[in-house]
């Protein structure tokens, strides 16, 4: 049977070329790239190289913007807490959305507990913030803004060159969650006002356990961990190399002709939305517009989505059910609620996000497979439909 992904905001397959670049770093160029021989300036050639790339890749004024982590879940504990403990004594606010990623929502939660005030803006039915409302709600106590770039489950792209905007008018440091948006939205953080952005490696054909937080030169932010000089101590401990060196080619790669990649998956995407809404009582989720690439969610009304999923499964297609890190859970997604989906719709829900891999022929099998799971479970448990 044939295997077709389409999962790709859980993580994307390693590109060959990445690996390829990777492989020396794994092999033969095994220093400490903190040692001052000559296998130590070796390895730290590898890793100010990748540092260039990324800086490039995103446009940043220079490679010390760049601090390499273990992944996003990381940068953006850096860059929430790190503002969070370097500012408490001017301010203890901080604003985000309610439909971020855990590892932002779970992090300023947190800080809630420990004497610090959060408010979660609410999104419109689209999944997008309001810049006005962002505005509003920013008082002398504000001191940092967490609003990410795009959203993984639905794939709502947010105004945050506005909302950035706003924040500089205003004081206050502005992160943004960039990890879906890498490779299919240009960055130019010359020009863009982003004070903090975290991407990971895995999201765009580079290895897993590796990501970034660029830092404008000038933030202040202080560490979370303690015990070395690297990273420009904000992120001590020995360098992941061969990751990094990964993440260096992978963004090259990923940010390399972003217009016409976009452009293509975009086409694939709208294929798949328009048999998929031949489908009765099915919807839409997210932005029909300013929406990734390559994001499809949908619910699917009187069906469970666990169901969907086995079953899609069974036919060799890998989907997902809101983001892989709350799948298994019963809860329904926190976005989906956000844009006010009742319980039992956003249960119903699939998201399937495509990668450069996928074919027009692997979409069409794919809505013609979701057609006839779609009726059989519906003739299966009709008490679902009112
Ligand atoms: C995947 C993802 C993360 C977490 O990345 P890790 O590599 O698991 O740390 C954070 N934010 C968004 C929007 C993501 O899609």
């Amino acid at each position: 049977m044939q295997r077709i992904y389409m999962d790709h905001s859980a993580t994307t397959p390693l590109d060959e070329e990445v690996l390829e670049v990777m492989l020396p770093y794994l092999r033969e160029i095994h220093g400490n790239p903190s040692s001052v021989h000559v296998f130590g300036s070796e390895a730290r050639k590898g890793l100010n190289e990748a540092r260039e790339k990324v800086a490039a890749a995103l446009g940043a004024s220079s490679p010390e913007e760049i601090i390499f982590t273990s992944g996003a879940t990381e940068s953006n504990n850096i860059a929430i807490q790190g503002v969070a403990r370097a500012l408490s004594s001017r301010g203890r606010h901080i604003i985000t959305s309610s439909i971020e990623h855990h590892a932002v929502l779970d992090t300023v939660k947190y800080l809630g507990q420990i004497g610090f005030e959060v408010t979660f803006l609410p999104v419109d039915q689209y999944g997008m913030v309001d810049p006005d409302e962002l505005a509003e709600n920013i008082t002398e106590d504000t001191i940092l803004v967490s609003i990410m770039a795009a959203n993984n489950e639905i794939g709502t792209i947010q105004p945050f060159e506005k909302i950035g905007e706003i924040c500089r008018e205003r004081g206050v440091y502005f992160h943004t969650d960039a990890v879906q948006a890498i490779g299919y939205l240009p960055f130019n953080l010359k020009e863009q006002p982003v004070d903090m952005l975290s991407l990971s490696a895995h999201k765009f054909y580079g290895p897993k356990g590796i990501g970034a937080l660029y830092c404008r030169k000038g933030t202040k932010i202080r560490q979370l961990c303690f015990g070395g000089a690297q990273e420009r101590k904000i992120r001590p401990g020995t360098e992941n190399l061969p990751g990094i060196v990964g993440l260096g080619r992978a963004i090259e790669l990923a940010t390399t002709d972003i217009e016409n990649r976009s452009r293509n998956l975009a086409a694939l995407r709208d294929r798949l939305i328009r048999g998929l809404l031949e489908i009765e009582d099915i919807r839409l989720n997210g932005h029909p517009q300013k929406r990734l690439p390559g994001n499809v969610n949908v619910s699917v009304l009187y069906v469970e989505g666990e169901s969907l999923l086995l079953d899609l499964d069974l036919k060799g297609v890998a989907a997902s059910s809101g983001s892989a890190c709350t799948s298994g859970s019963l809860d329904p997604s926190h976005v989906l609620m956000a844009i006010g989906l009742d319980h039992q719709t956003a249960q119903g829900s699939l998201r399937l996000s495509l990668g450069k891999s996928n074919t027009v022929a692997e979409i069409d099998y794919t809505v013609k497979c979701l057609k006839e799971i779609v009726e059989r479970l519906r003739k299966m448990s009709p008490v679902l439909k009112k």
